[in-house]
């Protein structure tokens, strides 16, 4: 049987994508991996910060967040989000407070909403409400409930080896099985060009950068669960509650190919010195550690729709640090694009988030 739309990639965007195509069509999503979410999508910091990013960016996680907030009861829990900054950082500090919309605020305030804040150190903070936990693997599963009740079929440890042109559309190789379709939705997150350049589609020219993270027990072993997500100016570092626990990042962006990831030590150490600099706790002891891709299009907004040479090749790739907070309109976009609806985007931000842009 020829599917309507075949889905590469079993993280947030091609489960998400399942879901809003099973109500146009039938589908098949194909995951290389035994269990989905098992790339980035299962190793990010779940924040929703819709400020965060560049403009088309910013267009869809705002579109994003009545999603969020109210589908099948909604997936956010209250964070906020403060920015800490030394002495010697102010100017960067203001430019992150503005882009972000924070409010600056006393070391005192800093350190009633996170003891551990040193004010040997801590020069500056601004604080706002406006970051959300979001709880990824409920997203995950009511998009996946949502494309198996329309019909949808998702089939794991079914790494797509082929991609043939065909008069239908296409025919899609994995190593035990032969699949036809109208319509392919390339969501294979570090490896879209891959798939691309494997069904002869000129790639765009994504690049893979890692970003590490360390499980800490919780400083002193004081009650984080309130406290907010908290940045080393200029993204040199972050600190978030996770599960009783602290989960730090050196927010690293490590150019690299599409793997398996894991964290770098050397670079774990300098970022967990970037986070002890500012703190009065030292890290004596890591849970644990994992790294995960953040893909990236040239100009780091994402890319969605069908491809301007091949359209019946669909993009849903670049989320880069955005996957999550963004899935629920990209995922609306892509469909509607396919569809030919009215999307409820302008047109430049349309242009700004379409492949044509990058060709
Ligand atoms: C440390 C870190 C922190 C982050 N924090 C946040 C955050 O706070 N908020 C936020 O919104 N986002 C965040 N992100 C980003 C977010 O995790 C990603 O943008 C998102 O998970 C990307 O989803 P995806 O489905 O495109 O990619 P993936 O989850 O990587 O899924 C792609 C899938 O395609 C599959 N695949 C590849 N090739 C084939 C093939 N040939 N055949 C079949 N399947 C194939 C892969 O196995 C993989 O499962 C973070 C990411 C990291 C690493």
């Amino acid at each position: 049987m020829t599917q309507d739309f075949i889905i590469i990639g079993g993280g947030i965007a091609g489960i998400s994508a399942a879901a809003r195509l099973s109500h146009l069509g039938s589908v098949l999503l194909l995951e290389a991996e035994e269990n989905l979410a098992h790339h980035a999508s299962g190793r990010s910091a779940a924040l929703f910060e819709p400020r965060y990013g560049l403009a088309p960016v910013v267009a869809l996680s705002f579109a994003s967040e009545d999603h969020h907030r109210h589908a099948e009861g909604g997936v956010l829990s209250p964070r906020g989000m403060m920015i800490v900054a030394r002495k010697d950082q102010r100017d960067g500090f203001e430019k992150d407070a503005n882009t972000m919309d924070l409010q600056e605020i006393s070391i005192s305030e800093a350190r009633n909403l996170v003891p551990i804040l040193n004010p040997e150190s801590v020069a500056y903070a601004a604080h706002a409400d406006q970051a959300w936990d979001i709880d990824t693997d409920l997203l995950l599963q009511n998009f996946a409930r949502e494309a198996r009740a329309k019909g949808a079929r998702i089939v794991t440890s079914a790494r797509v080896i082929g991609v043939t042109r065909t008069a239908a559309g296409w025919s899609v190789q994995t190593p035990d099985n032969t699949y036809e379709t109208r319509i392919l939705v390339n969501a294979a997150g570090a490896w879209v060009d891959a798939i691309a350049a494997l069904a002869g589609v000129e790639p765009l020219g994504f690049t893979p950068l890692r970003r590490s993270m360390a499980r800490l027990p919780a400083p002193g072993g004081l009650d984080v669960s309130r406290w907010p997500m908290i940045l080393g100016q200029g993204e040199s570092w972050y600190a978030k509650p996770d599960a009783g626990a602290l989960i730090v990042s050196p927010a690293e962006e490590h150019p690299t190919t599409p793997h398996d990831a894991w964290a770098d030590d050397m670079v774990l150490a300098e970022g967990l010195a970037r986070y002890e600099e500012m703190v009065t706790e030292p890290v004596t002891r890591m849970l644990a550690n994992w790294a995960g891709l953040r893909t990236f299009a040239p100009d780091r907004s994402l890319v969605i729709g069908p491809d301007p040479k091949v359209p019946s090749f669909v993009w849903l790739a670049g989320q880069g640090g955005y996957g999550f907070q963004t899935a629920p309109a990209a995922s609306q976009l892509v469909a509607d694009l396919i569809a030919s609806r009215p999307t409820g985007f302008d047109s430049a931000t349309l242009h700004a988030l379409s492949p044509a842009r990058l060709r």
